[in-house]
């Protein structure tokens, strides 16, 4: 059998970690995978040296992963087609709203028999409704897509400091058999390192709609937090957002399965580890002690990076708003109206409790 060769669409702060992760287990398995692995990077210049130019000799990112040292057999790309074009195993990982832009210039390039696994944290909301981004890829791409989201800060990650993760993958049709496609043991040989420990399941539904709701629920508690109201205020938006996610996910995605949201990292615990130090709550605190708004904040502390909270929000209540659901989903409504409509986060607990109450 001929290795399998993967490629990594996407070089910001996780996507760096996650290529890393990768590349340590392909040089470890040879038999299994190609030892090179190919990142795909949004070329910009710092100081004037292109970045694929300092990783590819640095073996550090250092805009968007600083000080943390990359595998050789890592090699960052400019060219999204060149990166692809072979891969029979491609991990996408960039920022949603990017994403449309490289599954059209992908189109026709690839091969016919990849497998992709999404490491996004979203959704893809347009005409068709509200869509997963695993569905999204599998339609524009024609190659099955599961995904891999958990309680994951990238800098820990990045570190190598011990955490949990999970990878969901549906079997495809098509499958061509044991060794010569992408399966469940394949992919843990992918992803699973002895500080990165990877479950599989087939819930691509459950933990997608988790991973990307608990940013909307991290901007809520980075509102309370930076109010200064403590660890109970906090709690009690972590209750409320993950009743909601389970709502969410039982509505619009009867196939995702409620034992994900409680047991899996993807599930209660990224909400968690996301509400105590990741970016969503970060810009959402400071935004409550400047009264800054969401876009200034996110350009002055991220340097590059975003909170997807802030789209998804917006998204999410676009298509609440368009079936008709938006009282189902009082908190998530509460984040959109604070983030964008000025409404004063001090109303939280009202905007809560009040339509709580009509039910
Ligand atoms: P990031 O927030 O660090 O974003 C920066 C990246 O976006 C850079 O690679 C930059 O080059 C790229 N970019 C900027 N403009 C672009 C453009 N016009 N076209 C294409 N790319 C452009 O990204 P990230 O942290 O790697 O996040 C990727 C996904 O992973 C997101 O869905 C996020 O929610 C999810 N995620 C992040 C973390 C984390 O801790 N960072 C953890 C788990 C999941
Ligand atoms: P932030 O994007 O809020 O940093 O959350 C990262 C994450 O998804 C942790 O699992």
């Amino acid at each position: 059998e001929v290795p399998y060769k993967v490629a990594v669409v996407g070089s910001g702060n996780w996507g760096t970690t996650i290529a890393k992760v990768v590349a340590e287990n392909c040089k470890e398995n040879p038999q299994l995978f190609q030892e090179r692995v190919d990142m795909w990077v949004f070329e910009e210049k710092i100081d004037g040296v292109p970045l694929t130019k300092i990783i590819n000799t640095k073996h550090q990112n250092v805009k968007y992963l600083p000080n943390i040292d990359l595998p050789e057999n890592l090699v960052a790309n400019p060219d999204l087609i060149e990166t692809t074009k072979d891969a029979d195993i491609i991990v996408f990982n960039v920022p949603h709203q990017f994403l449309g832009r490289l599954t059209h210039q992908m189109k026709g390039h690839i091969k016919p028999t990849a497998r992709a696994i999404s490491c996004l944290k979203g959704f893809e909301v347009g005409a068709k409704g509200v869509q997963l981004l695993s569905d999204y890829i599998t339609e524009e791409l024609g190659i099955e897509c599961g995904a891999l989201s958990g309680a994951n800060l990238a800098p820990e990650v990045a570190k190598e400091h011990w955490s949990e993760t999970t990878v969901a993958y549906h079997i495809p049709k098509d499958f061509r058999g044991e060794g010569k496609d992408v399966d469940h043991r394949v992919l843990k040989k992918l992803f699973h390192r002895p500080y990165f420990h990877v479950n599989v399941i087939d819930d691509v539904a459950g933990i997608s709609i988790a991973g990307a709701l608990k940013n909307i629920v991290a901007l809520a508690c980075g509102f309370v937090t930076g109010l200064g109201w403590g660890s109970n205020a906090a709690a009690a938006i972590q209750r409320v957002g993950l009743g909601e996610i389970i709502k969410f996910g039982r509505m619009f995605f009867p196939e995702s399965k409620v034992e994900t949201y409680y047991q899996e990292s993807a599930g209660v615990a990224d909400l968690i580890t996301t509400c105590s130090g990741g970016r969503n709550v970060r810009v959402a605190t400071e935004m409550a002690k400047t009264g800054k708004s969401a876009e200034q904040v996110e350009k002055e502390i991220l340097n590059g990076q975003s909170a997807q909270g802030l789209i998804t929000c917006k998204e999410v209540h676009q298509w609440l708003e368009a079936c008709g659901h938006i009282d189902d989903f009082p908190l998530f409504e509460a984040v959109y109206q604070i983030t964008y409509n000025g409404v004063p986060m001090e109303k939280l607990p009202s905007m809560i409790e009040e339509l709580g109450l009509e039910e």
